[in-house]
């Protein structure tokens, strides 16, 4: 790696942290660089080992390859899950099944269900919405509230801490400041901050990372997303990188991937530390091919639709949001095995939604929202998608200017379409 890249990325991050961050702007911009500087070789220099995918899922055996693989990301459930979806993934049968986070409320038993399901290999990392009670003081009070209105929250009852037992339930899935390697896909999934709600403020949740972390502020919070991010024995996997909220800098108006759209004026949301550890990685010559996260949802709070995709065409990263919410909706569906009945045969079935993401070699080739749609009784046979709609293609062709927008400003090379 060149020191000179090196140095120079070093200097624009602790300047840019100095900028977002009254912490580390009573430091000298020298200070804060050797900081980093120490900071980074500390992490250089002591590496944990990565997961290896040995062993997780259905068979623990590969079945894609390097050479293509399908990914299957799961944008914030909020509690709309069941066989349903076990059944849609079975029927879609991809490589990798990706959990953005904000399964439920600190919903334990969900958590433990996804956590324990054969049925499908997977990496998680967790939401805000699931240390609901735990994250910040604002959320104690809603346990007490919550305590007071129904004796049937488990957790408030007694001893029970939610977010120990929702990542003991994951375990090695969940990969939150950790990676995990899948040699046949050719992957390393490496995971950003946990339990993240958005924004630059570390205060407010500057309690729980130190208790279940011991990271005690957003740039050590950057150097916990780098250490797994520049694990040299994930060096030859080309690498994806998980959050629940996305990083900063993909812009800041309402309609960006992680833009404000709750209050005035519009600003960026993203995570700063992601940021930053992306940033640091790529001058490093270390570059995510994707960044999947959700957290801020697709429709938007004055009406309108977020742009759920970014581009990054120097260093080839795809940004993916996928949290489209509610992710499942009912849909009439005809029963063909009765329609020589002249009786009405149209009933209601559930879709549900998932972002398909197609790799080759490393590389992101398209991505797609897709809706199946699963009869009951839940079978994978009955199963079929019921839209599908591009986001992202790799592609120089000519495709339809009406229905597509073109990202001139990051790259010649990617097309995007926007998110329904
Ligand atoms: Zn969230």
């Amino acid at each position: 790696m060149c020191l000179f890249v090196q140095r120079r990325a070093l200097f624009s991050l602790s300047r840019r942290i100095a900028k977002r961050i009254p912490l580390l702007s009573k430091k000298s911009s020298f200070e804060n660089m050797m900081m980093m500087s120490d900071r980074k070789n500390m992490i250089m220099s002591d590496r944990t080992s990565p997961r290896s995918m040995d062993g997780v899922g259905p068979t623990g055996t590969t079945r894609g390859s390097a050479e293509s693989c399908t990914l299957l990301v799961v944008g914030d459930v909020h509690n709309q899950w069941g066989d349903e979806d076990e059944t849609a993934i079975e029927f879609l049968d991809p490589d990798m099944v990706i959990f953005v986070g904000d399964i439920g409320n600190e919903d334990v038993d969900l958590v433990q269900r996804i956590g324990s399901c054969t049925r499908y290999r997977k990496v998680v990392v967790l939401g805000n919405h699931d240390a609901w009670y735990s994250l910040t003081s604002r959320g104690k009070q809603r346990a007490i509230k919550a305590a007071l209105q129904s004796s049937s929250l488990k957790r408030i009852s007694g001893n029970r801490d939610g977010v120990v037992e929702s990542l003991t339930a994951l375990g090695d899935c969940h990969i939150g400041y950790s990676s995990m390697v899948a040699d046949d896909l050719g992957l390393v999934f490496a995971g950003a901050r946990p339990f993240s709600k958005g924004g630059m403020h570390w205060g407010t949740v500057a309690e729980f990372y130190k208790k279940y972390y011991n990271v005690d502020s957003m740039e050590d919070s950057m150097s916990k997303i780098l250490e797994s991010v520049l694990d040299e024995k994930n060096a030859e996997h080309a690498l994806v990188v998980v959050a629940h909220n996305g990083p900063t800098g993909l812009g800041s108006r309402q309609e960006d991937p992680c833009g404000v759209d709750f209050m005035e004026p519009a600003d960026d949301f993203g995570d700063p530390d992601l940021e930053e550890a992306l940033e640091v990685a790529a001058s490093c010559g270390r570059c995510a091919s994707l960044v999947l996260f959700g957290h801020m949802h697709h429709t938007l709070k004055k009406g309108g639709y977020r742009n759920m995709v970014s581009v990054d065409g120097d260093h080839g990263t795809v940004y993916l949001n996928a949290a489209v919410v509610p992710r499942t909706k009912n849909v009439p569906y005809t029963n063909t095995m009765i329609q020589n009945n002249d009786d009405d045969t149209t009933e209601m079935a559930t879709s549900r939604h998932f972002v398909k993401v197609t790799m080759s070699r490393g590389v992101v080739q398209e991505a797609s929202n897709i809706w199946v749609t699963v009869p009951q009784p839940c079978d994978v046979s009955s199963c079929h998608i019921s839209e599908s709609q591009l986001i992202v293609k790799r592609s120089t062709d000519a495709m339809d200017e009406s229905t597509l927008s073109y990202y001139k400003a990051h790259s010649d090379e990617w097309e995007h379409v926007r998110v329904l």
